[in-house]
């Protein structure tokens, strides 16, 4: 037999290289800002189109290329960063593969323009998919122009692959982000479709971070600080009464690198126990600083996954010195939920005057008389009944009903029946089916065939979702306006999301004020939701909103229809009186899709009555 094996073409092992590299717009993005930081840039811009589909630009003041390294840059394996396998050991830049301009430049066209400090002109090269276009000598400042256009033009099932333009542009925000996390002392600009987004000076990190995250954020943060031998920590993190619903603002840095990791991140988790309310995440922006030989950054392309050496002290000191900011800035005891409900004090006695105890001595008592005298030279008892001997027991009677008393206004939440969901039409609705409630969880009913078990909350979801979806379609949703309109802030980058979806907001309900880059004005809110809820649902909204942009205007209101129906919906754990049980049993079934949550997940199951026969068997 003939042999067969052949060495892959370059272009062909370039593209895919490409698809390990390049997944998205972003990671041209980040690519190319990493070169800039390694190229000792202090200041860096970036300009995108279209999220970055047709136009990715980075612009920096960096040391530059010769004509030579800049033709050269584009090879495969052409690095200046490493030079032999024990470099690896002690890495000081971002890039070391030396395989990010050939994958791009095998994927898309590109243009470079470069020029070091020392030489008195530049070099243009045009390169599309890995063929050299052009090459010239031209004028230029110092430093280097990347600019790529038309990502993945010949890979169309990549390209058909990619999300809409506002999903992509919000990736590339998200390393933008990271990186300018990462390098506060460079500064940076973000230009999206000619308009500005960011313009940050370089700064210290603290700063960094508010002029990121908005100026509100600066009263939010608690610096974190410790330093060992095996790493230095240093950093912010978010106060426990910032957490938020969604997973938002969640930072590691090692080495002035963004990483992602599940297992120090779990850390935090730890320390933040317990001081958190459940469900939500707390916001962290952590440097960690190693020996670079203690750390692999090679386990992926991407670079995002680090294997620390000593990964177990890490977690424990990251958890300990974090529970220390935690309690050093005396933010743990006002949020405490662990702590003994029964030494505080009841609120109901919180504001009583402490008055002197008095004691009053029935002067004519005599205990072993029978006969009940009126006291006289008594003024503040007025009539003072002496208690019969025999009748001892009442002496306590008092005392008792008034511990009873005391008692029964207490509520505990979890056994506060919730009738309120349906409570305005309560009175129109007459119990016709019979319903129970199994374990805060299910509501059963009967059918002909036997009967039904309804997960309660799936229902309520799909009732809510169903009654939104219509509210935004027809236009008819009905909003109470808010006595006092709340002030909500949020980042100029949740702003953004908060203005694409406003329209669709107002048709579901909400009544909008003043709204400017880092807050919102909400003066009135669908009549289904509690003023108290706002907040909560706005962030769920912004949160569900920063992962997935839907495209159109229907999928936008699918969206926000589920959305509003997740956060309003009866949950797990909470009781339902009878009357709501019928009411969410009877309007589930006038639903017109019954079987399926929003979320496509089952709403209930039937046990026949030959099911229940034959478990007798
Ligand atoms: P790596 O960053 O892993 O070395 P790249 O393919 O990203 O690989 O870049 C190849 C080389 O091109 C770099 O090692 C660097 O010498 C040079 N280079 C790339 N971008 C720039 C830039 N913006 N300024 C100066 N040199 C650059
Ligand atoms: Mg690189």
């Amino acid at each position: 037999m003939a042999d067969i094996i052949r060495l892959l073409p370059d272009h062909v092992a370039n593209q895919i290289a490409a698809g390990e590299v390049v997944q998205r717009p972003s990671s041209v993005v980040k690519e190319l800002m990493e070169n800039a930081i390694d190229a000792g840039a202090t200041d860096i811009q970036l300009i995108i189109k279209d999220g970055g589909k047709t136009l990715i630009q980075v612009v920096d003041n960096g040391k530059g290329m010769s004509g030579t390294d800049a033709r050269l840059s584009f090879e495969r394996h052409a690095t200046s960063k490493i030079q032999k396998a024990e470099d690896l050991f002690n890495l000081h830049t971002k890039g070391f593969r030396g395989e990010a301009l050939a994958s791009i430049a095998a994927i898309a066209h590109v243009e470079m323009l470069t020029k070091t400090e020392d030489d008195d002109i530049g070099t243009k090269i045009k390169i599309e998919g890995s063929k050299i276009v052009s090459q010239e000598v031209v004028v230029a400042p110092k430093g280097t122009s990347m600019l790529v256009k038309n990502l993945f033009f010949n890979i169309p099932a990549r390209r058909n692959f990619l999300k809409s333009d506002q999903v992509e542009y919000r990736h590339i925000t998200d390393e933008f982000h990271r990186i300018s996390l990462a390098h506060p002392q460079v500064a940076f600009s973000f230009y999206n479709n000619g308009s500005d987004v960011f313009q940050l000076p370089a700064n210290e990190f603290r700063k960094r971070i508010v002029h990121i995250f908005g100026r509100k954020t600066d009263e939010k943060l608690v610096p974190v600080e410790e330093e060992t031998q095996v790493v230095k920590i240093s950093g912010y993190i978010l106060k426990p009464e910032f957490a938020k619903k969604s997973r938002g603002e969640q930072f590691f840095f090692a080495n002035n690198r963004f990483i992602k990791s599940p297992y120090l991140h779990h850390a935090i988790l730890g320390a933040f126990e317990g001081v958190i309310r459940p469900g939500t995440h707390p916001g962290y922006f952590l440097n960690l600083e190693v020996n670079p030989g203690t750390i692999d950054i090679n386990i992926h392309p991407t670079k995002t996954e680090v294997k620390f050496d000593d990964e177990h002290t890490l977690y424990a000191m990251l958890k300990s010195t974090v529970k220390h900011s935690l309690g050093q800035f005396n933010v743990v005891p006002a949020l405490d939920f662990e702590q003994d409900q029964n030494l505080d004090t009841p609120y109901s006695y919180k504001n009583k005057q402490v008055g002197i105890p008095q004691v009053v001595v029935d002067a004519s008592f005599n205990p072993f008389e029978t006969t009940v005298k009126t006291s006289k030279g008594n003024n503040s008892t007025g009539n003072y009944k002496k208690p019969k001997v025999e009748g001892w027991e009442n002496l306590y009677a008092g005392l008792e009903t008034k511990v009873e008393s005391n008692v029964s206004h207490l509520e505990f939440e979890s056994e506060v029946v919730n009738s309120s969901i349906f409570d305005d039409e309560k009175e129109s609705i007459e119990p016709t089916t019979t319903t129970f409630q199994l374990r805060k969880k299910f509501i059963i009913t009967t059918i002909k065939s036997g009967m039904v078990v309804i997960n309660q909350s799936r229902a309520h979801q799909r009732v809510l979702y169903e009654n939104f979806l219509k509210n935004i379609t027809i236009k008819e949703a009905v909003s109470q306006q808010l006595l006092f309109p709340l002030t909500l802030s949020f980042s100029p980058g949740e702003m953004n999301i908060l203005k694409e979806i406003k329209d669709n907001l107002c048709t579901v309900g909400f009544v909008f004020g003043d709204l400017d880059d880092e807050g919102v004005e909400i003066k009135g809110v669908p009549v289904l939701v509690a003023e108290s809820e706002v907040q909560m649902i706005m962030e769920q909204l912004m949160s569900d909103f920063q992962q997935e942009v839907p495209g159109d205007s229907f999928s936008q209101s699918d969206m926000l229809a589920k959305t509003l129906a997740k956060t309003l919906s009866v949950k797990t754990g909470e009781s339902l009186d009878e009357f709501s049980q019928v009411k969410l049993v009877n309007d589930l079934f006038a639903c017109k899709e019954t079987t399926l949550s929003p979320f496509n997940k089952k709403v209930y199951v039937t046990i026949t009555e030959n099911d229940i026969e034959r478990k007798f068997i």
